[in-house]
């Protein structure tokens, strides 16, 4: 068989537990599998260096940026290489470049646009195990690139499809996909399957235990995942796959929680065809991901407009939008909310799913800025401070503790 298997910053965090890893991928290979490592950055090595860009500038070059926060990966890489042969293994460490992965020149969050496999191919026939620095890639350029934060997700996924592997296991810091995250839920539940939607969902909606690109790909290339933990990699971790009927359509599935967003708010700007087209135009040409847009029925030809993007895309934002602090009446920028979201497929063919969360919030006095909904999902913004009480709330109202 061959095995793809991705192991996240903490499973590569010091040098014990890349031995750890070692370990693993050993035995995978021994027992006569083909294997190809995918690896992240020592936990905290990306923030560190992107923290280290900060102190020279608040949007430093993108294409610089790449090349920064790429050296992460390509340590672990090479030393998890190191670490295979000094124990009698045959390994070959490789940069997304020489692993043949092509991306758009999107610096900072590029799509991987074509992947060649070949040189990975010539290594796995001579038996070598390939490890492949995850996160990045190389535009035509030349340059090098990366795929966005929890971009060694999309790297796993990818060279799978790419090279038809039999399995994708992600191995992270716990042992599967749960409830919700069960480091502020202590009562969540391991789910043994999840199908490709509800993951995205979760994923997209805050749950950091996937990229959510890289499960978009995964249900695009059908690529089966296996979530599992490095820590106890003998026990069954959650597979994430396509839905089937036999499939039991759970009401709720999981419930995720977004502190990264932050609310931009322009109040009495013109209600006039076109405004929004402009407005939004603006924050598509640089990029900016643009999250639950709200706006409501005019009144004296002006209106109101409230939409969410990503924190760190919140100074560019502003740079992008100066100019309606003289077109409209005013505007608000708010960086402490936080996004609770319920998810579930079987929401589809029930009622009640929206006015259980409504309530159970207002049980516990909190207040909802904003809502929104999907045909499997429910999204509330509330005040950040409450975003941990929110999820053990909705958890427990919707018995997922059971
Ligand atoms: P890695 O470094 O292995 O890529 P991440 O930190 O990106 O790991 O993701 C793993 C973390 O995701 C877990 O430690 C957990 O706190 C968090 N998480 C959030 N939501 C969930 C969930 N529903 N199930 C499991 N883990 C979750
Ligand atoms: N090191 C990168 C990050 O922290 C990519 C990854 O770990 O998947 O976002
Ligand atoms: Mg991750």
């Amino acid at each position: 068989m061959l095995i793809v298997q991705k192991f996240g910053g903490t499973s590569v965090g010091d040098l014990d537990r890349i031995k750890n890893v070692a370990n693993i991928v050993k035995k995978t290979k021994n027992e006569g599998n083909d294997v190809v490592v995918v690896v992240s950055a020592m936990a905290g090595e990306t923030n560190k260096l992107i923290d280290y860009a900060s102190y020279f500038s608040k949007t430093p070059p993108q294409r610089e940026m790449d090349l920064l926060v790429s050296s992460g990966e390509r340590v672990t890489s090479a030393l998890l290489s190191i670490a295979l042969q000094s124990m009698g293994m045959d390994a070959i460490a490789l940069t997304g470049r020489q692993a043949g992965i092509k991306t758009t020149k999107d610096h900072t969050k590029a799509r991987i646009m074509d992947i060649n496999p070949g040189k990975m191919q010539k290594h796995l026939k001579e038996g070598k195990i390939v490890i492949v620095a995850g996160f990045q890639g190389i535009s035509e350029e030349g340059d090098v690139t990366t795929l966005g934060r929890g971009g060694s997700d999309l790297t796993a996924v990818a060279i799978a499809g790419a090279l038809k592997a039999h399995k994708c296991e992600i191995y992270t810091d716990v042992d599967g996909i749960y409830t919700t995250d069960p480091r502020i839920e202590p009562k969540a539940k391991k789910i043994n399957m999840i199908t490709y939607d509800e993951m995205l969902e979760l994923a997209s909606l805050g749950a950091k235990v996937m990229q959510s690109r890289s499960v978009e790909l995964a249900k695009k290339l059908e690529v089966d995942i296996e979530v599992k933990s490095s820590f106890n990699p003998e026990i069954k971790g959650t597979l994430i796959t396509k839905e089937t009927p036999e499939m039991e359509k759970v009401l709720v599935s999981g419930i995720a929680l977004d502190k990264n967003q932050a609310r931009v708010s322009i109040f009495g700007v013109e209600d006039r065809p076109g405004i929004s087209a402009e407005i939004f135009s603006k924050l598509a040409d640089k990029n900016i991901n643009v999250d639950m847009i709200i706006q409501n029925v005019g009144k004296d030809n002006k209106a109101n407009l409230t939409f969410t993007v990503p924190e760190t895309e919140l100074e560019l934002t502003k740079k992008v939008l100066g100019e309606y602090e003289q077109k409209a009446e005013a505007m608000e920028y708010d960086r402490d909310i936080a996004k609770v979201s319920i998810v579930g497929v079987g929401m589809k063919s029930h009622s009640g799913v929206a006015a259980t969360a409504f309530k159970t919030l207002a049980d516990e006095n909190i207040n909802i800025l904003m809502i929104s909904t999907s045909e499997i999902k429910i999204s509330m913004i509330i005040d950040e401070k409450y975003g941990e009480l929110a999820v053990r709330s909705l958890h427990k109202a919707y018995n997922l503790d059971k």
